[in-house]
């Protein structure tokens, strides 16, 4: 196995995902060496057969496939662009796949400045979570060009579950932000909905079983009502224990917003949302699983006889 898979940032998602692209080092005919600058998941990488880098320079040396996996726009550009970054350290011609969230134009910035230094680069984000991770099933959004994600699709079938080429660079960020933006909406208005039929003394299981079936459906109020004893995934049964957390959601509404001022698009109800879920983690609820918004909305007063 001489060709080599690196990736960086192995935290929360970028972990798991690690984790089963090592386990099927033998399969792809790859080995796999991961890197991260805080040293916490990394027993459980070399328990999955992954090799482990104490440095950048050291995890890229000699890949032909760069997977980067951090928190926002600017630890990507840095992790890229800065001197001793990506670009000045990676072999050249590799195909850098960077599967953070982040926004539109940092993302379609730095593919730009990777073609200009001779790479090849996919945006490729993700959804569905710690636990889709795991269990690879995830779902990648790729912008970039179709041949390259053609060569790198059996890692990326390694990790996930499906695989979406969305268009040119910026584009994968571009349908995961306008994506991630529906279910923030959604998140709120299902929780307004719960709030104000449960002061009426409507029976949440009524609402449920109507909202669930009818037009108002929509994935997070029929996987994840914020009333507990309903269905048994809701992350209402544990308090709310995330899944996506509020602060999460907070973020790639922040980047709905960024895009839409970029393009000069009205987006009022995102940004309502967005505030809604910026009130919600300035409350001290940051940490809770998105459906958690209703604590902000129904407040704590019990609903009126
Ligand atoms: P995390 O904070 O758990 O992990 C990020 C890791 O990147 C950390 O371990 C950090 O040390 C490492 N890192 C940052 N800069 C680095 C650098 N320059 N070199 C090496 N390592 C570096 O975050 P996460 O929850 O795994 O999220 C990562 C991305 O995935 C974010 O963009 C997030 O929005 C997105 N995402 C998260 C979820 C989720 O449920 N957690 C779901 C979908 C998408």
């Amino acid at each position: 196995m001489s060709e080599v898979s690196a990736f960086i940032g192995i935290g929360r998602m970028g972990g798991p995902m690690a984790r089963n692209l090592a386990r099927n080092a033998n399969t792809l005919g790859r080995r796999v060496r991961v890197y991260d600058k805080s040293a916490s998941a990394i027993t459980a990488c070399k328990d999955a057969g992954a090799d482990v880098a104490d440095s950048l320079s050291e995890v890229v040396d000699g890949a032909d496939v760069i997977f980067s996996m951090v928190p926002a726009g600017p630890d990507v550009r840095s992790l890229y662009m800065d001197e001793g970054g990506i670009f000045d350290t990676a072999p050249k011609g590799a195909l850098l796949i960077d599967c953070s969230t982040i926004d539109v134009a940092t993302a379609q910035e730095v593919a730009k400045a990777a073609r200009e230094r001779g790479f090849r680069m996919l945006d490729a984000p993700v959804s569905g979570g710690v636990a889709g991770a795991e269990a690879a099933t995830i779902t990648f959004m790729v912008g970039g060009e179709a041949s390259d994600l053609e060569e790198v699709r059996p890692q990326l079938e390694k990790m996930g579950a499906k695989i979406v080429h969305c268009g040119p660079s910026g584009m994968g960020e571009a349908a995961k932000i306008c994506n991630n933006m529906i279910t923030g909406i959604s998140a709120v208005a299902v929780a307004e909905s719960y709030a104000i039929g449960q002061r009426l003394g409507l029976d949440p299981k009524i609402l449920y079983d109507v909202v669930s079936t009818s037009s108002g459906q929509t994935n997070i109020g029929t996987r994840n009502p914020p009333i507990a004893g309903i269905v048994e995934t809701a992350s209402a049964n544990r308090d709310f224990e995330p899944g996506f957390t509020i602060a999460l959601m907070l973020k790639d509404l922040r980047l709905s917003q960024a895009a839409a001022k970029q393009v000069d698009q009205a987006s009022p109800v995102g940004a309502a949302a967005a505030e809604i879920f910026a009130l919600a983690a300035n409350s001290g609820l940051a940490h809770l699983d998105t459906a958690g918004v209703f604590k902000l909305i129904a407040g704590n007063q019990p609903p009126p006889k």
